[in-house]
């Protein structure tokens, strides 16, 4: 991974005024400004963050997005939408973007976006839990199939704890119950969105008798689920 931010945006302007925001805050960009040219550029290089516009020449941006959570499931993108209806956040939002920002927008904005967004990715990598002590930590036995928090044995099932893991690779991010159902069953078994729903009931219950005051698995409305250790 090198330490710039990807720009994918047709409008010279707008591209011209994020990259003069983002590099006064400290962060280095590429530019793009044809959808046909990402999945390319990406092949090359490993930036740390792609901010993608929706309405893009070539490749539009919701394909885009879909292919890089494909091949780069690590690799955070906020999308940038000049279409504000709902229906498009939350088709954006099934394509696994970690964050919409909406046009106009503010170019302080989009760096602050910027910044959660990389604090939330990065902390999961270099261990986003490291600030918490013991007795409120989560863990993963993945031999085991075991989670312990504080170090009591959850006793998940074997979904609860495939939920659970997805979940925790990626704090914050919101997980439709269509992305939660591909990732419970190996064999793609049909289930319908109300088992996804009782089986994070269970799950949620079963963390809620060790730690009856967290809410780390959080339920975002008419959207998902998410996973957030902390506030
Ligand atoms: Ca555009």
């Amino acid at each position: 991974m090198n330490d710039t931010i990807l720009i994918v945006e047709d409008e010279p302007k707008i591209a011209r005024l994020i990259a003069d925001y983002l590099s006064k805050s400290g962060y280095a960009s590429d530019h793009i400004d044809h959808g046909n040219a990402v999945m390319e550029w990406l092949a090359e290089q490993t930036p740390m963050l792609v901010l993608l516009d929706l309405m893009l020449p070539g490749t539009d941006g919701l394909t885009l997005c879909r292919q890089i959570r494909e091949r780069y499931p690590a690799l955070p993108v906020i999308m940038l939408t000049a279409r504000v209806e709902e229906v498009d956040r939350l088709l954006g939002l099934e394509l696994g973007a970690d964050d919409y920002i909406c046009k106009p927008f503010s170019p302080r904005e989009v760096v602050a976006r910027v910044k959660a967004v990389l604090r939330r990715t990065h902390g999961a990598a270099a261990g986003a839990e490291s600030e918490l002590s013991e007795e409120e930590r989560l863990v993963l036995d993945e031999d085991g199939w075991r989670a312990l928090a504080g170090g009591h044995d959850l006793g998940l099932t074997a979904v609860e704890f495939q939920l659970l893991k997805v979940m925790m690779q990626s704090p914050g991010r919101i997980f439709s119950r269509d992305q939660l159902m591909d990732h419970m069953y190996r064999d793609h078994r049909i289930v319908s969105e109300r088992t996804v729903d009782s089986h994070v009931k269970k799950l949620r219950r079963k963390i809620a008798d060790i730690w009856p005051e967290r809410d780390i698995i959080r339920s975002v409305y008419g959207v998902g689920y998410k996973y957030q250790p902390e506030e």
